[in-house]
């Protein structure tokens, strides 16, 4: 996995708001039919899709398109930004009090508030969510679905995948034509099943969520597993233990661990090669 700022650096694209993949600017976004026959950088679909983040940007997208609703504009000007800080006062204090998230909270230091569990609260029921942003459920419903989809470490049925991508594309279009699509959720619903395709693993196999689950074993080899007697030498330890318990050879021995059974929604079936019970 690779971020988009290393991504934008890699690819030599000018900014940030550009789409790395096909270079499409925020304003060239909602042109579908030139969108579709833009030269693509093939090196840049090998970077993936990094489904935590997305998920938090895709929140972000809701956020953005329920605060600005009432004005129907991209920018703000004098006037706006007292109705937007209102709209985004009342949703961010019904978002407390039914769901029990912060959305964006600026912390001191750390960024904002919104991060993956705060994503995956908000889009755990779509109903919900569109009665309190007042943003349409269905759009709400299709970006859960694909979000689910690229975090299942399933095989994703490409076409499926593209065809359900672009249709969701249409219909925030259609809803929404005054806010360009920010570019996270261009680079899924556009490029989605082209990066999907591109992987030699299920992409939802591919996630930060590996390395994010390794945190927790960290910090038990530092606490039990590690001599106290030196910052080389305690990181010494760890790194060995890493070493160990990773080990293909080693893990072969391990019993293997009853997997939860996942409850995919059935629109995420649909999207998978192997229709699973
Ligand atoms: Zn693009």
């Amino acid at each position: 996995m690779i971020d988009g700022k290393v991504a934008t650096t890699l690819t030599g694209s000018s900014s940030m708001s550009v789409c790395f993949i096909c270079g499409a600017k925020p304003t060239e976004m909602h042109n579908l039919d030139e969108l579709a026959i833009r030269a693509n950088s093939g090196e840049a679909l090998k970077f993936g899709i990094s489904p935590l983040h997305a998920r938090i940007k895709f929140m972000e997208c809701i956020l953005h398109i329920a605060y600005n609703k009432s004005f129907a504009a991209w920018r703000t000007n004098k006037e706006t930004t007292k109705i937007k800080e209102q709209a985004k006062a009342t949703i961010q204090k019904r978002l407390k009090f039914v769901l029990g998230i912060n959305v964006d909270v600026v912390k001191q230091g750390m960024g904002s508030s919104n991060n993956g569990n705060t994503a995956r609260r908000f889009f755990e029921n779509p109903q919900i969510t569109a009665d309190i942003t007042g943003v349409n459920e269905q759009l709400i419903h299709r970006f859960k679905i694909i979000l689910s989809t690229i975090t299942c470490s399933q095989a994703i049925d490409a076409e499926k995948f593209q065809i359900y991508c672009i249709d969701t594309a249409k219909l925030y279009i259609d809803l929404y034509g005054w806010y360009y699509m920010p570019i996270t959720v261009h680079k899924v619903l556009i490029h989605g099943s082209k990066i999907v395709s591109e992987a030699i693993l299920p992409i939802g196999m591919l996630s930060e969520e590996a390395q994010e689950a390794r945190n927790k074993d960290y910090r038990r080899y530092r606490l039990y597993h590690s001599r106290k007697t030196g910052r080389s030498s305690t990181n010494e330890d760890v790194m060995h233990h890493l070493l160990i318990s990773s080990d293909p050879y080693i893990n072969s021995f391990r019993t293997k661990l009853k997997l939860k059974k996942l409850d995919y929604h059935e629109d995420v079936k649909k999207l998978l090669i192997n229709e699973i019970e």
